[in-house]
């Protein structure tokens, strides 16, 4: 048995460090005591979905810890549960939760990137989801003031129509973390080995509300940890590699305008116009590719079925590739 939280062997369940990151230490078993529930809003969340992206048609719910066993709630929700997304129109949706997972735990363990606390879990029936714990939540209920990108830089629907969170660039998000973060070049730096990492795992669908600030209890913002990462293009083949450019102007790059996808040049020149120091960027770039096994022994270890894993893995060799020196 390998653990549903980290994978590490020889676990019943979930291991002690996967408890104690989400379940207060309790032994919270894999399986619920419930099964998926129905979901019948189908129809009108393809319908308002202009852009077939995963995140326009995944299904949220709310639970909580009761009486040492996860239940749904109307409020006060310690979680976050996604089942397998109820659409015909995606690819290989039941490797959702898994590809999730999977993506979260590559970023956390083998580049310490931070991100929220998360698992695979399995309703009564067998049908896995991917749970994660929310991190604007404090231990006595009341919640941190939480505010994504799209709110940030006053971007919504009526502002900027239906897809106003592809409205934007990687850049605009770096200058107002610049202007918001009073320890900003250490937040630009997550930030930028977070844009890259998404290029690495083929997530093309890491739009402006998939970065959020958070006010600390001393009242300064921060970046949040890392959240909705997975592998999109393995569900969503058609989409862009990016869900926002990297910077204005960057297709007309000469890199972009030879190969007609971003390479290295084009992440160094957003690191450069970050105000990154080009030592520092090459380094974070090349921890990619030096841990390129690593990142493939986890993808085999993963619970994802075979023909997926193989996705994963030409996709990410195809990425590393991309951003190798020229
Ligand atoms: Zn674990």
């Amino acid at each position: 048995m390998i653990c549903k939280g980290c994978y590490k062997e020889d676990t019943d369940g979930y291991c002690l460090s996967c408890r104690k990151k989400l379940f207060d230490r309790l032994r919270i078993p894999a399986v619920l005591s419930f099964d998926a529930p129905k979901a019948d809003n189908i129809a009108s969340f393809q319908e308002h979905s202009k852009r077939l992206s995963i995140s326009g048609v995944q299904l949220k719910y709310s639970l909580r810890l009761e009486n040492k066993a996860l239940v749904f709630t109307e409020q006060s929700g310690e979680y976050i549960l996604k089942p397998i997304p109820p659409s015909n129109l995606l690819v290989a949706v039941e490797d959702a939760p898994e590809n999730e997972h999977l993506t979260m735990q590559m970023a956390e363990q083998l580049f310490g990137i931070q991100t929220a606390a998360n698992a695979l879990i399995y309703f009564k029936d067998g049908a896995p989801a991917y749970i994660t714990k929310r991190f604007d939540v404090r231990s006595d209920g009341s919640k941190y003031q939480q505010e994504d990108f799209a709110q940030i830089t006053s971007r919504t629907k009526a502002s900027h129509g239906e897809t106003f969170k592809y409205n934007g660039s990687y850049l605009e998000i770096g200058e107002a973390i610049r202007k918001f973060v009073a320890a900003a070049v250490p937040a630009l730096e997550r930030f930028f080995q977070l844009v890259v990492f998404n290029y690495i795992v083929s997530n093309g669908d890491a739009h402006l509300k998939n970065f959020s600030l958070i006010r600390s209890t001393e009242g300064e913002y921060q970046l949040t940890p890392a959240y909705d990462i997975m592998s999109t293009v393995i569900h969503t083949p058609q989409e862009s590699d990016t869900a926002l450019d990297l910077y204005p102007g960057d297709m007309d790059s000469a890199f972009y305008q030879t190969y007609g996808y971003y390479g290295r040049d084009n992440f160094l020149e957003l690191a450069a116009k970050l105000g990154l120091l080009e030592n520092r960027a090459i380094r974070m770039i090349d921890a990619f590719s030096a841990r390129r096994e690593q990142m493939e022994q986890m993808v085999q270890r993963s619970f994802l079925n075979d023909a997926t894993k193989a996705k994963y893995l030409s996709n990410l060799a195809d990425k590393i590739t991309r951003l190798d020196p020229k």
